[in-house]
């Protein structure tokens, strides 16, 4: 309670100090239902399914830190982050047509794991008959750990009826073994589009990703594969990920 009121302090003044200065709202709640009303409110979130699903996942389950409910990202470690809520919910509600009951979806660079459950949450909720289940690929060992153990945190149905697979390996390349995906997301910034992953995207499939150089501003952008086979690309907003890279560097 105590906590709360600190917290609820906290909060009025940076509305305080933002409206002042006229910065940029930063979502903040004391629990996770709270950010996910706040980012709502805000219109980031549009989908009432994309809603329930963020809300069912706790991001605090995911990211072990002292305040998990702000709108930034957060590190877990080994040059990673995990993304900030508004861009979780942006990579929902930009893949919400192809997320259907029986999809097929792989997440680049899982990371925390956190986008991964919210994408089967959201292919489960489609019908409770959902052959759907995703794939999230992460090269560093340590955090291919993390996410499983973080998943299991959460709901060890998860991973143990096949709902969500953590697999090791270079996300670039993609994973063949599921191929063709219905929606791709990748979670870290591409110097150049990945070819792998547009060979492994299903005609009617969207994949996003953000492309540009490490450590600075990249773009996030859309690629639609049509049913001809022929890839629509997009440049969709300004973005700042950390950077693919090669585990050997
Ligand atoms: N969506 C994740 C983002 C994690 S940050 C989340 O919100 O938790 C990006 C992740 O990409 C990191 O975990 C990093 O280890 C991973 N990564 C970087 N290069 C990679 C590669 N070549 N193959 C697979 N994963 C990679």
């Amino acid at each position: 309670m105590c906590l709360l009121k600190i917290l609820g302090k906290s909060i009025k003044s940076r509305i305080f100090v933002q409206k002042r200065f006229k910065m940029a709202w930063r979502s903040e709640g004391a629990t996770n239902k709270d950010l996910i009303e706040q980012l709502q409110t805000y219109g980031i979130i549009k989908s009432e399914i994309i809603a329930k699903v963020m809300k069912d996942t706790d991001r605090k389950l995911y990211c072990r830190v002292a305040y998990p409910y702000v709108d930034r990202p957060c590190s877990i470690g080994y040059s990673a982050t995990i993304s900030a809520p508004h861009m979780h919910a942006y990579a929902l509600e930009l893949l919400q047509k192809q997320l259907t009951s029986n999809a097929r979806v792989l997440d680049v660079g899982a990371g925390s794991g956190y986008l991964t459950v919210c994408f089967s949450r959201y292919l489960q909720a489609q019908s409770t008959e959902s052959n759907g289940f995703v794939v999230g690929i992460e090269h560093h060992p340590k955090l291919v750990e993390f996410a499983k153990e973080n998943i299991n945190s959460d709901d060890p149905n998860l991973l143990n009826n096949g709902k969500v697979k953590i697999i090791q390996g270079d996300g670039r390349l993609g994973c063949e073994e599921f191929a063709p995906y219905d929606a791709i997301h990748v979670g870290a910034a591409a110097s150049q589009i990945p070819d792998n992953l547009l060979k492994q995207l299903k005609p009617g499939g969207r994949l996003i990703c953000p492309v540009g150089p490490a450590g600075d501003t990249q773009q996030l952008e859309q690629y639609d594969k049509l049913l001809n086979g022929e890839i629509k690309k997009q440049t969709l907003m300004s973005v700042v990920y950390v950077p693919l890279t090669d585990l050997k560097d």
